[in-house]
């Protein structure tokens, strides 16, 4: 699934290409992928200027003018591609943005067809519960607002990582590979980790999402994610643990395991980190 720089990368390669244009028209071509504002809303968009393109968390928000705003989850497949207008279209595109200079079309395609798209009035947090529910920004959070975040929580580390409403953007890879930075163990008690473990979970997730940013997000054979010129990312080259289950550790030789916790995949070094200590009974 695209995860922050994922999309913060497809945002970024969106922006030039669409700001300032005027649509034509919006097309559904798969009517459940819009779960909110309906057909009328698509329609209202008509004669609009697209005003910018940003991301929040692992959604996608294209912002028009008279406060109309697409917001786009692209779920596990969901991509962007421009494509000339009138050229053949794929049995996967699900939704068309033409636009009055006829330059050339946005498709939006998504193969396993999780996407959705929320089609909304007004100021979008405020429109949109979604929005409104999402944690802090893990790259813009500092260190106090982030520590707050894990103490007040019981559960594992990872699942808190996973949860968008603590802290939104980082999905299963980006918290295998903070976990794997800071050295800390998956099942760990967030409330557990003492001040340094925290700083280095602070410290590694920062680091790693902003290198992720930089090398274009991870591009895996599952989510075929690609930017909306068609590139691939270079991250995948740099993960330490994720998919890597069997191979050695690349700091300690010992071979990355793979154990489900809280129903997700987690990827890690038994030696490098270590499991939490059980209370003595
Ligand atoms: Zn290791």
């Amino acid at each position: 699934m695209p995860e922050l720089p994922e999309v913060e990368t497809i945002a970024r390669s969106l922006a030039p290409r669409v700001a300032g244009r005027r649509i034509a028209g919006v097309e559904l071509l798969y009517r459940p992928l819009l779960r909110r504002g309906g057909r009328k809303g698509l329609e209202a968009l008509r004669g609009r200027r697209v005003v910018r393109v940003r991301r929040r968390g692992k959604m996608l928000l294209v912002e028009c003018e008279g406060g109309r705003t697409l917001v786009f989850h692209l779920k596990m497949t969901g991509q962007f591609l421009f494509a000339a207008e009138g050229s053949p279209r794929d049995k996967h595109i699900r939704l068309v943005v033409r636009f009055e200079d006829g330059r050339d079309e946005l498709r939006f395609r998504d193969v396993r067809k999780f996407g959705f798209l929320l089609c909304l009035e007004g100021e979008p947090e405020r429109a949109c519960a979604e929005l409104a529910a999402l944690g802090p920004e893990p790259l813009e959070v500092g260190l106090p607002g982030f520590a707050a975040i894990i103490k007040a929580r019981k559960g594992r580390v990872k699942s808190l990582l996973l949860d968008q409403r603590r802290i939104a953007g980082v999905g299963n890879i980006y918290a295998d590979e903070t976990l794997f930075g800071a050295r800390v163990h998956p099942e760990t008690p967030a409330s557990s980790l003492g001040p340094e473990a925290v700083e280095r979970l602070f410290r590694a997730m920062r680091r790693i999402l902003a290198a992720a940013v930089e090398a274009g997000g991870s591009t895996l054979a599952d989510s075929g994610y690609r930017d909306a010129d068609g590139n691939a990312g270079g991250f995948q080259f740099d993960h330490k643990v994720y998919g890597r289950a069997g191979e050695p550790c690349l700091v300690c030789g010992t071979p990355i395991r793979m154990k489900r916790v809280g129903g997700r995949s987690s990827h890690f070094c038994p030696r490098c980190q270590r499991p939490p200590r059980r209370r003595a009974p």
